[in-house]
């Protein structure tokens, strides 16, 4: 029988495919728009000034100082440019930085945005908007910041260096792995999650031997989307909290974390999740945890936490926050066994 579920989808219009990014003019058009800010991290700035110059008349500027976690001050340097261009929209193209700056112009002035997403961590298809200030992290949810076109373009991420293609697809992966168990899950949602664990396990492995196998960045991309999407949906649970603990306390690399932490915290909930999970562990081998573990190894992914600049003597505090107003979880938060399973997220040992 099918549980009772309530499905919220987000809307937003999907471009995917090789040399899709060719037609961001006409997005711009189809959008009632003739304007666009672009926006990139310092990193991709060449790329962004490229953009502009091929889109020509429909770009009016350039900034390109996105940051991790959407610091509130460069997102006022943001606005400044924005006004002073007289753009009306933002084309952001990049990662979770991007994205985040995008979505914090938009949460502030409603423009619309389009997105031009380079790397698996999702952002570009949920309602959530994280920014810092002072030192202080906060999440928004809010329908304004949702991307109005995402455009998927493989060719895109060919450059995305093998380190960071294996982190930011576990970290998509992290996505689908809480959504399958989510409180509010709902029976679209769990097919997305586990084609999109699918679509990234297959491709990850191709990537790591030939990056520019522009099938598997295809095949990761589509997982990326799908795992985002769930994201976007769905609510996350022990291991989101545990990333954003360790994330904003100790200033970690956002997807190293996640990839780090994933299989500790499949393998805590995995006892209570068996039937969920199923699908899941069945692509991993049996074992969840285990399972996710091997594969992150074999992909050569960070697997210990004291490699992030991690001390041993941080863990008790990061356990305290991390059960500290928990997120809904599927297993009660225990917890002596969270500062067990930091310890061996610490030490990089296999989970039990
Ligand atoms: P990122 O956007 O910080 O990118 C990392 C680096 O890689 C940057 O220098 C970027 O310019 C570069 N890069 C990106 N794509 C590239 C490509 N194809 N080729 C070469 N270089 C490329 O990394 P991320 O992991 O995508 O994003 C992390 C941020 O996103 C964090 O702040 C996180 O909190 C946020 N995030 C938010 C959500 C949400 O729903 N709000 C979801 C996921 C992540």
């Amino acid at each position: 029988m099918v549980s009772e579920f309530t499905y919220n989808a987000n809307p937003a219009r999907i471009v995917f495919g090789r040399g899709v990014s060719a037609n961001v003019a006409a997005e711009i058009s189809g959008l009632g728009c003739s304007r666009a800010l672009v926006l990139s991290t310092p990193f991709q700035a060449a790329d962004a000034k490229k953009l502009a110059g091929v889109l020509g008349s429909h770009a009016v500027g350039v900034f390109s100082n996105a940051a991790m976690h959407t610091p509130v001050g460069v997102t006022q340097e943001a606005m400044v440019a924005y006004e002073t261009s007289g753009a009306d929209c933002v084309v952001s193209l990049g990662g979770g930085s991007t994205i985040g700056l995008g979505k914090a112009i938009a949460y502030r002035n409603d423009a619309p945005q389009i997105v031009i997403a380079t790397t698996y961590a999702g952002s570009e298809v949920t309602p959530i908007l994280g920014q810092t200030e002072n030192g202080l992290k906060t999440t928004i949810r809010s329908a304004k910041v949702l991307p109005e076109v995402v455009i998927y373009d493989p060719e895109l991420t060919v450059g995305l260096p093998v380190g960071m293609s294996v982190t930011s697809g576990l970290n998509a992966m992290a996505h689908a792995v809480e959504a399958v168990y989510a409180e509010n899950r709902n029976p679209v949602t769990s097919l997305m999650a586990i084609e999109g664990v699918r679509a990234l396990r297959e491709s990850l492995p191709a990537i790591v031997k030939r990056p520019d196998d522009i099938e598997a960045r295809s095949e990761a991309l589509y997982g990326a989307w799908l795992c985002g999407a769930v994201l976007g949906t769905v609510g996350m649970a022990l291991h989101h909290k545990i990333c954003h603990t360790l994330g904003g306390t100790f200033d970690l690399p956002h997807a190293d974390t996640h990839a780090i932490m994933l299989p500790h915290s499949a393998a805590y909930n995995a006892p209570v999740t068996a039937k969920e999970m199923a699908p899941l562990a069945e692509l991993f081998g049996g074992s969840i945890g285990g399972g996710l573990w091997d594969f992150a190894k074999s992909l050569n992914a960070p697997l210990a936490l004291r490699d992030l600049q991690v001390n041993e003597s941080d863990l008790d505090r990061a356990a305290d926050i991390a059960t500290q107003n928990p997120y809904w979880n599927p297993r009660p938060i225990e917890h002596q066994a969270i500062r067990e399973l930091l310890q061996r997220a610490f030490e990089g040992r296999r989970p039990e």
